[in-house]
């Protein structure tokens, strides 16, 4: 099944019958189908949670929006002198608590809506997990896989021209996100610092570690997520041995998340990509598919069952980490749901209308304003390194990390318990008395 912009499923069959351009002109939805846009997705559980907190409407309107959202051109010129142009986004969404803080994705199914779902999502996670910054995101419309290194850079650096005057280490701190890394961060930092006339590291974190990048920033997503599984493990007392774990996506975090996972003992049995699931119920050898994955380009070649690429989810296991992109669990798969647990992973990967579902079957989702916030925490960690000129080694950053992911767990875990709230309702309730506190100090 493809996704189309109006919301319908077309069949391979449809597809084969229709002309190339239709073809072309149906975005690819990115995780699978969803009902309502990411905005919508995003706007549906804040209010609804907001509610349940009798969190003051004024107080709501003020916090719900954007600050301010800016799209732009890219023109960047090809390899083969012809010029390409694109549209890039940045998405200010709140920064009542600190500057903004986000990542820049590269993908071809960005849209307008997309970024500020993910800024939103930004301000959130900052203050879940108690960091000092507010939450913004940025994208560009493109398929980096379909340029040069050379066309890549140039388009890094016309994304930081754009930026420029609206970003800076007390102003928005932009980061890696899908499809980007540290060496897109270390051309913006440098087409940055040459506009600035200075050297700027703290506007930008996830830089590589010869420039001022953190150690630890690399695997810090999935190194949080583990430090949230070991919470839920203790929490509600899961033997990490006899725990089965089931990972879909197999990209940073993904794969990171599946290496310390097995380190710790867990019993990753499935891993999968867009190319399919490779699954042993007696566990994977996750080094094995690491240097699969590195040399062949999927996980598949890597020994195991070789499975259907959306099989992943749902396999018969206790902990199942979408480690993708938005709505991969959607209203067509979340019945066939088997996992106990969910550790969202992804930004956004269930949809409102399934984990009414997942809810409903008993499945506790771990959202990803809270499982995912280890990547955005060792940003602030790189950050205050920046500015320190004093960096730390990676036992450090780990520890520091663990800490923070820990206690924001158990603060979740208390607004469970205290108002019978769901695991995302708790995070969100947190993080907006968090963030509504500061917006009301800024009130005449
Ligand atoms: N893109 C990551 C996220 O969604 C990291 C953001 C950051 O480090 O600022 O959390």
């Amino acid at each position: 099944m493809i996704y189309s912009k109006l919301q319908v499923l077309i069949s391979i069959d449809e597809l084969a019958t229709m002309k190339v351009e239709e073809v072309i002109k149906i975005p690819k939805r990115k995780g699978g189908p969803m009902s309502l846009n990411p905005w919508q997705e995003a706007v549906t559980n804040l209010e609804a949670v907001a509610k349940q907190i009798g969190l003051d409407e004024n107080l709501l309107k003020i916090i719900e929006k954007p600050d301010r959202v800016l799209e732009f051109k890219l023109v960047v010129k090809k390899d083969d002198g012809s010029y390409t142009v694109f549209t890039g986004f940045r998405s200010q969404h709140n920064n009542a608590r600190g500057p903004y803080k986000g990542g820049i994705r590269f993908h071809p199914g960005v849209t307008k809506e997309e970024v500020m779902a993910l800024s939103l999502w930004m301000t959130l996670k900052c203050a879940v997990v108690g960091i000092p910054y507010g939450g913004g995101k940025g994208g560009v419309i493109v398929d980096p896989h379909k340029l040069s290194p050379a066309e890549l850079e140039r388009l890094s650096r016309a994304y930081a021209r754009a930026v420029a005057p609206i970003i800076g280490p007390d102003k928005d701190v932009p980061a890696p996100d899908v499809n980007t890394n540290a060496q897109i961060m270390a051309w913006m930092v440098d087409e940055y610092s040459h506009l600035k006339g200075e050297l700027s590291l703290a506007t930008f974190t996830g830089k590589p570690i010869e420039m001022g990048g953190s150690q630890g920033r690399t695997e810090a997503t999935g190194r949080g997520g583990v430090d949230v599984l070991n919470s839920l493990a203790k929490y509600y007392k899961l033997s990490p041995k006899e725990t089965t774990v089931a990972i879909q996506g197999f990209g940073n975090v993904g794969s990171w998340f599946a290496t310390f996972a097995a380190q710790e003992g867990y019993k990753v049995v499935a891993v999968s990509d867009s190319r399919g699931t490779i699954y042993n119920p007696q566990g994977l050898d996750i080094e094995e598919v690491v240097k699969t994955k590195k040399e062949k380009g999927s996980v598949t070649g890597a020994s195991g069952e070789k499975l259907g690429r959306d099989d992943v989810l749902s396999l018969d296991v206790d902990v199942l980490v979408p480690a993708a992109l938005e709505g991969a669990i959607n209203e067509t798969n979340a019945e066939g749901i088997k996992a106990k647990y969910v550790i969202e992973m992804a930004n956004g990967p269930t949809t409102v209308e399934a984990e009414k579902i997942l809810l409903k079957k008993g499945v506790k989702v771990i959202p990803d304003v809270l499982a995912n916030a280890g990547g955005v925490t060792v940003s602030y960690f790189e950050w205050v390194q920046n500015r320190q000129g004093y960096y730390w080694p990676k036992a450090e950053v780990f520890a520091k990390l663990e800490k923070i992911m820990a206690q924001a767990f158990d603060e979740m875990m208390a607004k469970v318990e205290e108002k019978g709230l769901t695991h995302r309702q708790a995070a969100y309730a947190n993080a907006l008395t968090k963030i509504a506190a500061a917006v009301k100090q800024r009130l005449s």
